[in-house]
């Protein structure tokens, strides 16, 4: 058992969200401990890309390795002219991932934060808080747990509403034959699907995520944004190749493959639960674009300190969690979640060429805007109007797809009217 008295936090698992909610945890000044299944030192697989403003926003520009101010992304024949080439006007950028996870790791290590490299295997709660027992059979005791051992958390509840749609990727890290993408260019989605035949495109649709990496290196990558199933890799990886086959592009040497998937619609987590969570595990990934490194970085502080002060106020068991759960997922972010998880449910029935369509009038938006929506900053209201503002400046087409309800939008709309 930790202590007599035991931890004020115990946060589970290894990944950018059980480090960055530790970190803040310890420069609140309370007693909290990590645990993880591996070593948090450990260097992390994949690739963590975010917009220039959102780390300018958060003072942390200098944990960028790349940064481009080329930002494009191809909306194909029929969109915005010949090729469909569409320029963002912003930057976007990949963090060091080594930096990223030492930042926090630094500020882990200067709290003083206790490390448990173990399997979290068991957890029991009583009025004071919960214990988790390891495989090994130590128990550690706290006034609240933090699940954050990923996209299928090992304790935390959430509850069944259908099936989770995949964000699917397969990429290549490596040297080619000609450069997939201009010199110093950013390429967020290259929808163009000039290379695939007629009964492929009935299919579901993929886009390019590509950029470069500088040094003749480029990072090139296959994604399907959202599908239920999931699409597989091997599809992916035919498709990109079929992609750079049709460009007269050759892969001469591989550095790194990037194999892609995680759940993008999972319901909102058991808010009643006296277990708290964080990241993939409390369904933080923004439903209609994939990425939750900025929002871990915006929420992470004010889950702290919320929980600082509820546990010097005296708060346990279960209350503790509440505070917890009210300051991580208030009605306001609940609302603009279930508006996200209706707008995909819609993107996920669009065929190709409305698809494409669909992202050419979005990118097309005030650029704020659309910023805005995809950093989940927009207030409810905003939001709303945004996405009343898209469909009017939509094809028709696209406005006739936004409006056949096809999958679950009736019951998540009901859902939503309850916030
Ligand atoms: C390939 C890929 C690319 C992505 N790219 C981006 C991107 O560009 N931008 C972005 O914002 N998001 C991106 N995401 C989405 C999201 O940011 C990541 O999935 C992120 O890693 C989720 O972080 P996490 O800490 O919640 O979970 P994870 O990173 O999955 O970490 C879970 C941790 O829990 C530990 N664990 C598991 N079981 C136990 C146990 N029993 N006891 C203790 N510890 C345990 C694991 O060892 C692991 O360390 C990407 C996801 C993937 C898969």
């Amino acid at each position: 058992m930790s202590g007599p008295a035991g931890l004020d936090a115990l946060v589970l698992g290894g990944g950018p969200a059980a480090l960055c909610i530790t970190a803040e945890l310890g420069a609140q000044g309370l007693d909290v401990a990590l645990m993880s299944l591996r070593d948090p030192r450990a260097p992390w697989q994949n690739t963590f890309g975010i917009w220039g403003e959102e780390v300018d926003q958060l003072g942390l520009q200098h944990l960028l390795g790349h940064r481009w101010s080329n930002t494009v992304s191809w909306f194909g024949s029929g969109c915005l002219g010949d090729e469909g080439r569409l320029g963002h006007g912003r930057d976007y950028g990949l963090f060091d991932k080594a930096a990223l996870q030492q930042h926090w790791l630094d500020a882990i290590a200067r709290d003083g934060v206790l490390c448990i490299e173990s399997q979290a295997k068991s957890l029991s709660h009583d009025s004071n808080g919960s214990t988790i027992t390891t495989s090994d059979g130590a128990a550690h005791h706290a006034r609240i747990v933090i699940d954050a051992t990923g996209h299928e958390p090992v304790f935390l509840q959430r509850p069944n509403d259908g099936l989770v749609a995949g964000q699917a990727a397969y990429g290549v890290v490596g040297r080619f034959s000609q450069a997939p993408v201009e010199p110093g260019q950013f390429v967020l989605m290259d929808y163009r699907c000039d290379h695939l035949s007629e009964q492929q495109r009935q299919g579901p649709p993929t886009f390019l995520y590509a950029m470069d990496l500088g040094g003749g290196r480029f990072f090139v990558e296959e994604t399907s944004l959202a599908l239920a199933p999931a699409l597989s890799y091997g599809e992916l990886e035919r498709r990109l190749h079929q992609r750079l086959n049709h460009r007269g592009i050759a892969i001469e040497a591989v550095e790194h493959v990037e194999y892609c998937l995680f759940p993008m619609n999972p319901a909102l987590p058991d808010l009643s639960q006296q277990l708290l969570g964080f990241g993939g595990s409390a369904s933080m990934v923004h439903p209609a674009s994939g990425y939750m490194v900025g929002s871990l970085l915006r929420r992470g502080p004010g889950l702290a300190a919320a929980l600082a002060e509820a546990i010097n106020d005296g708060q346990r068991g279960r209350d503790l969690a509440q505070a917890g759960w009210g300051n991580l997922w208030p009605a306001e972010l609940r609302r603009r979640h279930g508006l996200y998880r209706f707008g995909l449910e819609k993107l996920m029935r669009f065929d190709e060429a409305q698809l494409r369509a669909f992202f050419a009038a979005f990118f097309s938006l005030p650029n704020e805007r659309w910023f805005g929506f995809l950093a989940n900053t927009l207030p409810t209201p905003t939001l709303l109007q945004t996405m009343l503002q898209l469909f009017g400046g939509a094809s028709n087409p696209v406005r006739w797809g936004l409006m056949q309800p096809k999958g679950r939008e009736l019951s998540l709309m009901g859902k939503m009217l309850q916030w």
